[in-house]
């Protein structure tokens, strides 16, 4: 998929040096989700770290679902994540896993640990445990069980697979240090009790691995050379090497990278849900979210998501990456791709008096710079419309678009000049009548007038009007995850609902197709509320970055 050489990163060159000096001979990575929630753009950065590592040295990246948790687990997730991953234009062809699958084998490595003396059956209540962890500066309390006999701990831990107990009766815990500096290594809890069923093991089990004890052992099992994940989990590196260590088991390499943060929106799944479920947006695919179903709803390519994660590095500190990075990427890949098109957001009619039929077909290119990209027809009627904004009554001089007695060209059509101004009784301006000067029609016109302004319009018998939801950020807050409560950060006018003019071709547009809307926008036909020609355009991107105009006043 990537045409140019790939941008280089630490992790890269470890890898490279670990082939080079003969310490792995293949490159075997993994995208690890957790099936309780959609994908966000942070998501995407590991998505395509691994994938694309993988692709690069011709390794091999799994899909493996990380489903240890039976409480917070759906299939709807592991579905819509298979989606969203191909649509990233990314494939694990048969490396498809869940840790789910390897429970039988995790319990197994379990019990090996219990039989080296390397873990024990605790009974204290949870509380207790979490108090004798001891903290950052003072050390643990060994438990009272940890002496237990390896035949007791044995029996035990069969007696909770089989369901003796009671959820939370007992733990399973790694033997290691409670002196240790690192709280991860003082004891830590490897199986928990939980009578409750799993989306894929059903009630076959009710003792469950967590977290540490499942993702190491099934990267192991994989064969997983270089396990990449966020910089939180680096505390973790020395049990998750102390487990493969002592279970005797191929041995991956953890590799910290630095989690992707973006400026004006929150990434924790725990707050997405919290916005799904206070229906402070419309769902998961809600255009205004982070996660890339709402992004492809929006209308962002998924090149110019992979685009940006290129962009912005693989390193090893935590930063903020400001939106209209994001917005850039999308901006120029739409630049290049979308056809153009011409729409009014904000009408005021203008009757052109003495235009010599009653419509002309005008045609206009598709795109300025990709005349293989062709043209379209666009018809031009007595009655258009035009952007409000494009006439003053009492215009500066630096006006170059509509005012009384003043020129401007139609994109596309011809140029007119405003004869009248018609007003209501509250005085507000209701219509421009204009007259056209016959000689200036055409594409491009090499009527040698000099005319400033261009403005684009549509017409209003040919046109049609067709809903318009006009996405701005979701928070106006740059860290809506520093305040104490994030919804105080939210935009409340993050979304505006208008009815704009379009031009008839627009009406063919088909779900998810985007196009540029001449001097107003990028639009794209929305994927759920479209049908066939009757398109609901979803604001994609504005042609500017707004917010750094507002900033910089
Ligand atoms: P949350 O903390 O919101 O529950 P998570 O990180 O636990 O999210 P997972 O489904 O476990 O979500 O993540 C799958 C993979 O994506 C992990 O390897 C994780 O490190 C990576 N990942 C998650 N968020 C980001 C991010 N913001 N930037 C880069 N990688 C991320
Ligand atoms: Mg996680």
């Amino acid at each position: 998929m990537s045409q140019q050489e790939p941008t280089s990163n630490f992790i890269r060159n470890i890898i490279e040096d670990d082939l080079e000096q003969g310490r792995r001979d293949a490159v075997v990575t993994r995208f690890p989700p957790e099936p309780n929630g959609y994908l966000h753009i942070g998501h995407a950065k590991s998505i395509c770290l691994n994938f694309g590592l993988a692709e690069d040295f011709k390794g091999r990246c799994h899909l493996r679902f990380d489903d240890t948790n039976p409480v917070k687990e759906e299939d709807e997730y592991v579905e819509a994540i298979k989606d969203d991953l191909r649509w990233l234009g990314f494939d694990w062809g048969e490396h498809l896993y869940f840790a789910s699958n390897y429970f039988e084998q995790l319990y197994q490595y379990a019990e090996k640990l219990i039989e080296k003396g390397k873990a024990y059956v605790c009974s204290l209540p949870p509380e207790k445990i979490r108090e004798l962890r001891g903290t950052l500066t003072e050390p643990g309390q060994e438990s009272p069980y940890r002496e237990r006999s390896i035949e007791e701990n044995l029996d035990l831990f069969r007696k909770m697979r089989e369901g003796e107990f009671a959820d939370g009766e007992h733990v399973l815990r790694a033997k290691i240090d409670m002196a240790s500096g690192n709280l991860n290594m003082r004891d830590p809890v490897l199986y928990r009790i939980l009578h409750a069923a799993h989306h894929r093991t059903g009630d076959s089990w009710c003792i469950y691995p967590m977290y540490d004890f499942a993702h190491g052992q099934s990267d192991s099992i994989e064969g997983v050379t270089h396990s990449i994940c966020t910089l939180e989990f680096a505390d973790h590196r020395p049990l998750y090497d102390w487990l493969v260590q002592e279970l005797e088991i191929f041995a991956p390499q953890q590799i910290e990278f630095a989690r992707l943060n973006l400026s004006y929106t929150v990434m924790s799944k725990r707050k997405l849900l919290q916005l799904v479920t206070e229906k402070r947006v419309s769902g998961w695919d809600d255009p205004r979210m982070p996660t890339l179903v709402g992004m492809r709803r929006r209308g962002y390519p998924p090149e110019a998501i992979r685009d940006f994660c290129d962009r912005i590095g693989v390193g090893k500190a935590d930063s903020r990456i400001d939106l209209s990075v994001l917005e850039d990427t999308v901006r120029e890949q739409l630049n290049e791709s979308a056809p153009r098109r011409q729409a009014v957001l904000d009408p005021l009619k203008v009757i052109i008096t003495n235009l010599p039929q009653d419509e002309i077909e005008c045609s206009a290119a598709n795109h300025p710079q990709k005349p293989e990209l062709g043209k379209r027809s666009l018809p031009l009627t007595r009655e258009i419309v035009i952007e409000r904004s494009d006439f003053m009554e009492d215009p500066p001089k630096k006006f170059f678009r509509l005012g009384p007695g003043r020129e401007v060209r139609l994109r596309n059509g011809c140029i007119i000049r405003c004869d009248e101004v018609e007003k209501n009784e509250t005085g507000e301006v209701i219509a421009l009548h204009c007259s056209c000067d016959p000689e200036t029609f055409g594409a491009n016109p090499k009527d040698g007038r000099k005319i400033k302004g261009t403005i684009h319009w549509v017409s209003a018998t040919r046109g049609a009007q067709v809903p318009v939801r006009l996405y701005d950020r979701l928070f106006c807050d740059e860290n809506p995850d520093k305040l104490e409560d994030f919804h105080q950060g939210i935009n409340p006018e993050s979304l505006q609902e208008i009815t704009a003019w379009v031009e008839p071709q627009l009406l063919k547009a088909e779900a998810g197709e985007a196009f540029q809307f001449e001097r107003v926008g990028y639009f794209t036909a929305d994927g759920n509320d479209s049908t066939p020609g009757s398109p609901v355009f979803n604001r994609t991107v504005t042609l500017r970055d707004t917010w750094a105009k507002v900033q910089n006043k």
